[in-house]
């Protein structure tokens, strides 16, 4: 099913590979047991390499290129940004800023108002964590086991996957807890509803045996993305939010991965009617065309930095090309319709269709999402749930995922496997045409899958 794409030119896909192995030092790797890709060009929902094999991305990379690859009017105000003035420092006043301050704010829930830049992701998290503890004034930070929240000092602490492990610093500060996850219940409950009971009663006894008056803030993924993509029962964050007002604790909802688009909403907050105090955010903001994140604050939150100074920021803080592409892509998600085709894929194609795979291929355990946001997690038994493979920490060869992967790869689809799960996350901008031939690739390669289950 791949489609060749005609610049195929192995040669130059070769020197690229060699001068990578020499040179580069990759992130998350054993540098001596990777084989990356060289990548040779990308548009729209596809990317290709040099000996020509095109693929469909359904990774987005790293859940970032929500407008797809190479959207015209960003490439474009990329490019006139750059002819008029690559960079200025973050403390002065400047159009594309300002503009991109006031799109991102016009669409954030509630009063979350002002916007403070950063390069990305994990700083976003690093200074919302900052700002809590400077306005509450006290020091410790919740956030659960099941999530994802960055590799900087700060964020990997919270991080409760055990990818915060090597890198721990006996968590400084930090406290984890268990947010609600039905189909691996920790809680052992039998419906939604008890799952949220629990799930509530757990944290508000967690802060009560912390001592209240020690948390800053609760740190959650609104709809946790890397960590498995579990979509929180109806009124669990409600009920975080009840708790946080209790206790006067930060309400920091992270949706850095959940927001802009992923979820068919502009934010995932705006399917739960929830506005938190805190919200960070980055790759779809510009779709990762350049480094961009930030924290959107509250007035009250924001009013503490008004006589005294906001102890943090980077030299390419709200960096002008970071913003063009930021302004570029909001508008044209705005004026193409993105958001709510994200929704429509999710509800009338993706989520259809895994389900529909789900009930042929036993290897599937479960399907759970929203938008364009979905994790298929593969098990050895449906019965007993035991996932595909176990979570590895000597970062050995994953043997049936690999399989998996490889046989996506092989059809011409780049999926986003972690652990026992594959994440179906297609740019907002899919077509239905394209978000079919995803699933009929997935649906191949599971076949591969069910030949490891019981
Ligand atoms: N928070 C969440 C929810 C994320 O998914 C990620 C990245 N996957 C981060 C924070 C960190 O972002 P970055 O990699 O841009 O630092």
């Amino acid at each position: 099913m791949s489609t060749q794409h005609p610049t195929a030119d192995p040669a130059a896909g070769a020197a690229v590979k060699a001068a990578d192995r020499a040179h580069v030092f990759h992130s998350w790797s054993a540098q001596g047991l990777i084989d990356p890709l060289a990548v040779a060009g990308a548009e729209g929902s596809y990317f290709w390499d040099y000996d020509g094999n095109r693929y469909l991305d359904f990774s987005c990379q790293l859940v970032n290129t929500n407008i797809g690859h190479q959207h015209p009017k960003v490439v474009a105000a990329i490019q006139e940004q750059a002819a008029r003035m690559c960079t200025i420092a973050p403390g002065f006043a400047v159009d594309v800023r300002s503009e991109a301050a006031r799109l991102v704010a016009e669409r954030t829930p509630g009063d979350l108002d002002k916007i403070f830049f950063t390069n990305g992701g994990a700083e976003a998290v690093e200074n919302a964590v900052r700002m809590a503890r400077l306005h509450t004034g006290r020091p410790k930070v919740l956030s659960a086991y099941r999530s994802y929240h960055g590799a900087t000092a700060a964020a990997i602490n919270l991080t409760g996957d055990p990818r915060r492990w090597p890198s721990d610093t006996a968590s400084a500060g930090v406290v984890h807890f268990w947010a609600p996850f039905l189909y691996r219940s920790p809680f052992h409950s039998g419906s939604e509803q008890q799952e949220c009971e629990r799930a509530l009663a757990h944290l508000e006894n967690t802060i009560v045996f912390e001592g209240p008056a020690t948390v800053a803030a609760i740190v959650l993924e609104t709809v946790p993305g890397t960590a498995g993509i579990m979509v929180p029962p109806p009124g669990y964050l409600a009920g975080v939010r009840e708790i946080c007002d209790r206790y006067g604790i930060v309400f920091v909802l992270d949706e850095v991965m959940a927001g802009f688009g992923r979820t068919g909403r502009w934010f995932a907050a705006d399917h739960f009617g929830v506005t938190p105090d805190l919200l960070t955010f980055a790759k779809g903001v510009n779709s990762g065309y350049v480094p961009l994140g930030g924290v959107a604050i509250s007035a009250e939150i924001a009013a503490t930095f008004d006589e005294r100074p906001y102890p943090g920021g980077l030299t390419y803080s709200g960096h002008p090309l970071a913003c063009a592409s930021a302004v570029a892509t909001i508008n044209a998600m705005a004026e193409e319709g993105i958001v709510e085709n994200a929704a429509r894929i999710g509800e009338q194609v993706l989520g259809p269709g895994l389900r529909e795979l789900a009930e042929r291929h036993p290897s599937v355990g479960e399907v759970r999402g929203m938008g364009v946001f979905w994790a298929v997690e593969l098990v050895k038994d449906r019965a007993t749930r035991e996932p595909l493979v176990p979570y590895n920490a000597a970062g050995e060869a994953n043997a049936p995922m690999g399989a998996f992967a490889a046989a996506c790869k092989k059809s011409g689809l780049w999926p986003f496997v972690n652990m026992n799960r594959t994440h179906v996350v297609p740019p907002c901008t899919v077509t239905e045409e394209e978000a079919k031939e995803g699933l009929a690739i997935l649906d191949e390669a599971l076949t591969v899958a069910d030949g490891f289950t019981v």
